[in-house]
């Protein structure tokens, strides 16, 4: 059972005299009641900044505006918040105007990459559609800065089909990634009607949902939303965890909820400086994931976002973290440390390394003890051939319909029925001379 401790009952009544339990448990309630202003920081915290500072934040939040649910304010630890996890990643700090040259306002290229509003289609076999344009709390790391605090609004249902059609008529998406903003932040007659046209599409054959509800407003898990979602089957869900403490009572019960649902639950965290850069944060952190039932799937370098440096850690932080958890503990706790490539590329896998050197016919690898070892390859191995023509193969794939795939990046260089034998950038001079002069040759 979630609890109202003293310290949420005392807020509350600050909020507003009288507020129960039932009232504080209402999701709508705790949105209305959104912390928004330095002032109102201060009145329900008791923390209080002197003038100057305050004019200085108040700076801030006109660039990126403030707003925190009660309940999120509620796990700060006043007594030392400049500390605090939480703190940290609701109210932010000044530095957030400090934007350098190698930051971006749209460092993923998600603008450059969307073909219809509200689309980001940067994978051929899945998209994203951002369906809010808004969240119950602004973190203060949040990658999508440029867009937060725009006219804060719930696209009518009309801007919604630009998308729905968008994903219609392109039957290589098989994979829907429900974003924003907050796609929870949508009204669940909404969501449903959302759900089943998504997943009346024939060619969709997973959606997902991306949310920070159960960390920033668990009270949004309720269980009329969960009998919406758990009709729209196979449905997965993604949540933000960064923090140890965020793993409340009232964020198990929303957990608990949606896995009882059968919904698989995952996790994304971003790697924040002085949030959770410590192997020790995030290792308790993921051993809390699983006890309730979410894997660890993403660990994100902080993007270069306007005005994250301050959160910004170098990427060996991120590794030191990895090496502390591979082998260290138990496998599905293990998130894969990921940079999402400025200027678009994607999400690139980032691990140490475990192999120390390679023979014909030995592979020398190294553990997470230390203990080096050899691993040796089977001295008769017969390459197959592949020229994709997968109906003449021996080995058993039973695709009936034509395999219509092309290699991509390395795969290409990789497959057997591809002539490429390097990937070159399209300014390379060397190259463009030869064209130039008429060299060019075809192997490009
Ligand atoms: C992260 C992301 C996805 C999903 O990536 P997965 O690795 O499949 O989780 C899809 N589209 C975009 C634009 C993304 O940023």
């Amino acid at each position: 059972m979630s609890i109202f401790n003293k310290g949420q009952q005392a807020l509350a009544s600050r909020i507003d005299i009288g507020t129960d339990i039932v009232k504080w448990k209402d999701w709508r309630w705790q949105l209305k009641n959104s912390i928004r202003s330095v002032e109102r920081f201060e009145f329900l915290t008791g923390i209080t900044f002197d003038d100057a500072e305050k004019r200085r934040l108040q700076k801030t939040f006109s660039h990126f505006p403030l707003s925190v649910t009660p309940y999120y304010l509620s796990l700060i630890n006043r007594d030392n918040y400049t500390n605090d996890p939480v703190f940290k990643q609701a109210f932010g700090s000044v530095q957030e105007l400090e934007v350098q040259d190698s930051e971006f306002s749209d460092p993923l290229a998600e603008d450059k990459d969307s073909p219809v509003t509200g689309i980001t289609h940067r994978y051929p076999d899945r998209v994203l559609f951002h369906v809010s344009n808004i969240c119950s709390m602004y973190c203060r790391h949040c990658t999508r800065k440029r867009k937060v605090g725009d006219i804060d609004y719930i696209p009518s249902k009309e801007a919604l089909k630009e998308g729905l059609d968008y994903i219609r008529g392109n039957s290589k998406v098989r994979d829907v990634l429900l974003s924003g903003g907050d796609p929870l932040m949508l009204p669940d007659d909404m969501i449903d009607w959302l759900l089943e046209e998504i997943t009346a599409i024939d060619h969709v054959e997973i959606v997902r949902i991306g949310t920070r509800m159960p960390v920033v407003l668990p009270y949004r898990i309720t269980s009329s939303l969960v009998d919406i979602l758990k009709k729209y089957h196979p449905l997965w869900l993604n949540t933000h965890f960064n923090h140890p403490r965020e793993i409340t009572s009232s964020a198990r019960e929303a957990l608990k909820m949606l896995a009882d649902a059968g919904i698989p639950l995952g996790n994304q965290s971003v790697l924040l400086s002085d949030v959770n850069d410590c192997p020790r944060i995030i290792k308790d952190l993921v051993h809390k994931l699983v006890q309730n039932r979410v894997r660890p799937y993403y660990l994100y370098q902080c993007d270069l976002s306007e005005g994250l440096s301050h959160f910004r850690t170098p990427v060996g932080k991120g590794i030191e973290i990895m090496e502390s958890l591979i082998g260290h503990t138990t496998g599905f706790c293990v998130p894969t440390y990921v940079i999402d490539a400025p200027g678009g590329g994607g999400k690139i896998p980032v691990t140490p390394n475990y192999i120390i050197s390679w023979s014909t016919n030995k592979v020398v690898l190294r553990n997470y003890e230390g203990i080096i070892t050899t691993y040796k390859e089977p001295e008769k191995y017969e390459t197959r051939l592949c020229d994709r023509n997968c109906k003449e193969c021996e080995m058993e794939l039973g695709l009936t319909e034509p395999d219509d795939y092309l290699a991509l990046g390395i795969e290409k260089l990789l497959s057997d029925q591809d002539n490429t034998i390097s990937l070159i950038p399209g300014d390379n001079m060397r190259h463009q001379n030869r064209k130039e002069n008429g060299r060019s040759d075809n192997q490009e």
